[in-house]
């Protein structure tokens, strides 16, 4: 049976989140509790919006702008099996289309890990891994504290562990309906708080969760 996704949130186009310009899928649920999570909205297993793999794919493939995709969360490896039947599905039709994913684990626990999660780290050129550490908070390029690692697995972006590793910020963008989302990781810790508050005061709605198109 193909595997359906419990999605929190997506983005057509993304720049601060993995190299070049890329969708950005955010599963619901993840197993982990880091303190100062900037995602607490996706923790929770239950209350997701369920995209079929077909469905998912047929988005990705309507992006020509998007160089690839980047799976965040929540965690992506909570949903392994999905992911990499996604990426497969849209690799189909754009066989150069580029992968990159977070993980609250690192590698090594990974390439040991489920089938699936292996299947999904074979399909994956670019990882961050690691769980975010709020003691160890650190303006670093599309990750939020010192331990957690960008690990080229192909050669596709083999060239970027060795760029300068600074903040590439965040990006914010209005919604069809006038709300406000964010994407990006904050490069100062209660980036957040301080945002929803400076909106909130000024009338703005943040989105934070996937909607489905009519
Ligand atoms: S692994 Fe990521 S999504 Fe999960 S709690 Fe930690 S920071 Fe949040």
């Amino acid at each position: 049976m193909t595997p359906r996704l419990s999605v929190a949130r997506k983005l057509d186009h993304c720049t601060v989140l993995g190299p070049g310009t890329r969708a950005v899928l955010w599963v619901q649920g993840c197993p982990l509790r880091c303190r100062g999570c900037v995602a607490a909205e996706t923790l929770p297993f239950a209350g997701g919006t369920p995209y079929t793999v077909t469905e998912l794919a047929d988005w990705l493939c309507a992006l020509p702008d998007s160089e690839g995709v980047t799976f965040s969360g929540g965690e992506p490896f909570a949903q392994a099996a999905g992911l990499a039947a996604l990426l497969d599905a849209v690799r189909q039709r754009r066989p150069d289309f580029g992968a990159m994913a977070y993980s609250g684990f690192r590698y090594e626990t990974l390439s040991e890990g489920a089938p699936d999660q292996r299947a999904l780290l074979r399909r994956l050129d670019l990882l961050v891994d690691g769980p975010y550490v709020a003691a160890r908070h650190a303006g670093l390029r599309w990750r939020g504290s010192a331990n957690q690692r960008i690990l080229a697995l192909t050669d596709r972006y083999a060239h970027i562990p060795s760029q300068p590793d600074v903040s590439a910020g965040v990006e914010v963008s209005m919604e069809p309906d006038g709300s406000l989302s964010w994407a990006g990781v904050p490069p100062t810790p209660g980036f957040r708080e301080g945002l929803e508050t400076q909106l909130a005061a000024r009338g703005f709605v943040l989105h934070t969760q996937a909607r489905r198109e009519a």
